[in-house]
């Protein structure tokens, strides 16, 4: 995949609200999820690290400088597009075992 395919599927996923940012109450504790074609997918867009096959077998052995999803929560996060969710603190731990499961399952 070219840099240009990754940008243009990357404002594919900004175009159809698949970048989202869950906001976890009271602790105000953040995490960017992508949803994808075949899951969602956990992003840390500082360590440039996300939960996709792609991630995993591409740009973790050099073949790709890098997935979309960290292309798009980077693109979200410069120009606001990004849609946000609220949960409670009490829901994080559950939602973090589920994400890395359905990477699991994807792997
Ligand atoms: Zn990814």
């Amino acid at each position: 995949m070219t840099q240009d395919e990754l940008d243009s599927k990357a404002l594919e996923a900004i175009r159809e609200s698949r970048v989202k940012l869950y906001i976890f109450k009271p602790s105000g504790r953040k995490m960017w999820i992508v949803v994808g074609k075949h899951g969602r997918y956990l992003v840390l867009p500082d360590a440039e690290y996300c939960t996709c096959n792609d991630f995993f077998f591409r740009v973790m052995s050099g073949e790709k400088p890098s997935c979309y999803h960290i292309l798009a929560v980077k693109k979200a996060v410069k120009e606001e597009t990004y849609s946000i969710v609220e949960r409670e603190d009490t829901s994080y731990k559950k939602m973090l075992e589920d994400l890395l499961k359905e990477g699991d399952r994807t792997r």
